[in-house]
């Protein structure tokens, strides 16, 4: 994917929100200070809205999945445990 090629593959509101705590003088402490690896594409302006857009290198930006999540106001993915089958036979 270009865009992640370009955006080194970086999380661009990782990256934002930590050079706004920097520059807000926060101190980060463990997961706050990394900058996650971006693993998605999302359109800035939405293509329903704007359709020529679609291809403009500017209208998108890479994200980590979090992140992309937040953006669409998803909750955060979570890891779906498989239910173990309760076995009711008695050997
Ligand atoms: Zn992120
Ligand atoms: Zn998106």
């Amino acid at each position: 994917m270009q865009i992640l090629e370009r955006d080194h593959y970086e999380c661009q509101d990782c990256r934002k929100r930590l050079r706004d705590a920097v520059a807000a003088g926060d101190i980060l402490r463990g997961e706050e200070k990394k900058i996650r690896r971006a693993e998605e594409v999302h359109h800035i302006v939405e293509l329903k809205e704007h359709p020529e857009l679609g291809l403009e290198e500017d209208n998108l930006i890479s994200l980590c999945v979090p992140c992309h999540n937040l953006r669409h106001g998803r909750a955060p993915r979570r890891f779906k445990r498989k239910k173990k089958l309760v076995s009711k036979e008695l050997w």
